[in-house]
């Protein structure tokens, strides 16, 4: 994460950054509400009138939402009014239309009706006040913080740059869906899981690539990817095998490694290392679970960082099962299930690191610290969601 560098911030339509992540502090532009705001349909009354005993008034007249307001003109008289008029000036209390009567212009009270000062309004300025800040640089613009934005009558904000992201596979075993398959081939899987979970993560500048185990054509390649690109997503090509070619074309290219190998099973020879514009580039092995957990425990957080996300607490989640014990930091597949109220996460480990049906139908999975001794039912794990 230290090693994550923010992309620059841009300019967009309020209608165009629903998922970006603000670079910039939203202030309120008026006190909120605005002025004193009527909060039910009924009648505005002086409250002091009410005291005085006054119980039949005179109508003056009828106040809708969006009007310039009327002025109470006899402490006898009541305006009609519509949630979210303005409260009119002369009264300070709104009885709701159940506890009256109407007919022509006079209204009568029945035995219930109350009066108390600031009955039914909302005061000028109770939310915000001019100047305050609504929203901080670093949140996701998700449905209540664009209302927010709204609200403050910007019709555009910075937010972060999208990061162009390329997905690159690797491996001559890999066949495009689609297209025939011998025996001795395999189904080129990885790049579509990576490429929906980046775009169900909200990141739409997502490019793919296939590349074959050949390593003067990954470095062409890779090279000219590096000079257009943020991020680079690799699966495969990271192991000690004769044709796992991406850490060396990586370093003749300039990307500095940062890390090789990680204590975790699955996804142990994972492989990180920065491009010399700050670039990030990812080397996920190629077994398919290993792929997509390490994207989403190493390459999801990065995005974050990337994008000036505010880090977030990590979930945290009981299984409803023991398990046995593990001497590496271990990430298990889950599916979330409710026990007794709470939610819980169903251990479903697969057979192994290829084993990728056993992901399908699951919601994530939990990080187990090495623990040889193994893991009692109702151990508590960060939890990481697909
Ligand atoms: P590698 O990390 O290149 O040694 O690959 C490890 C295993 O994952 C091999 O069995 C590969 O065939 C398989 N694999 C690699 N890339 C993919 C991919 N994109 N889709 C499906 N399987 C893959
Ligand atoms: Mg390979």
């Amino acid at each position: 994460m230290s090693r994550v560098a923010v992309l620059p911030a841009e300019r967009v339509a309020l209608r165009d950054s629903a998922g970006r992540v603000l670079r910039q502090e939203v202030q309120a532009e008026r006190d909120n509400p605005p002025f004193d705001r009527v909060c039910m349909d009924g009648v505005a009354v002086a409250s002091s009138a009410f005291t005085r005993g006054t119980r039949s008034f005179r109508l003056q007249g009828t106040q809708a939402a969006g009007e310039v307001p009327l002025t109470l003109a006899e402490a006898s008289d009541a305006i009609e009014v519509m949630t979210g008029a303005v409260l009119p000036p002369g009264t300070d209390s709104v009885i709701p239309l159940e506890e009256y009567d109407l007919a022509a212009d006079r209204l009568t009270l029945k035995p219930e009706a109350s009066a108390e000062p600031w009955r039914n309004v909302q005061r000028r300025g109770c939310d915000s006040m001019p100047g305050v800040a609504m929203l901080t640089a670093g949140m996701r613009l998700g449905a209540a913080e664009l209302a927010v934005v709204a609200s403050a009558g910007l019709a555009a904000v910075e937010v972060s740059r999208e990061p162009r992201v390329t997905v690159v596979s690797t491996g001559d075993e890999l066949i495009e869906p689609g297209l025939p398959i011998a025996d001795h081939q395999v189904r080129r899987s990885n790049a579509y899981a990576v490429c929906a979970a980046l775009q169900l993560h909200g990141y739409s500048e997502v490019a793919d690539q296939h590349l074959r185990d050949d390593e003067a054509v990954m470095r062409r390649h890779l090279g000219e990817i590096l000079d257009s690109r943020d991020v680079v997503v690799l699966s495969g090509g990271v192991s000690k095998g004769k044709f796992d070619f991406v850490p060396s074309a990586l370093k003749a290219l300039g990307v500095t490694e940062i890390f090789h190998q990680v204590a975790q099973r699955p996804g142990r020879p994972m492989w990180f290392g920065v491009g010399r514009q700050n670039q990030l580039v990812f080397g996920l092995p190629g077994n398919p679970v290993s792929t997509l957990l390490c994207l989403v425990r190493y390459v999801l957080p990065a995005l974050c960082a990337a994008t000036g996300q505010s880090i977030r607490e990590p979930e945290r989640l009981a299984v409803t099962e023991p398990m046995s014990g593990r001497k590496m930091t271990y990430f298990m597949p889950v599916t979330l299930v409710n026990r007794d109220g709470a939610t819980q996460g169903e251990p479903r480990a697969p057979q192994g690191s290829g084993d990728f049906l056993a992901l399908a139908g699951t919601d994530g999975f939990v990080e187990l610290p090495p623990q040889p001794e193994g893991y009692p039912a109702g151990f508590v794990a960060d939890f990481s969601r697909w």
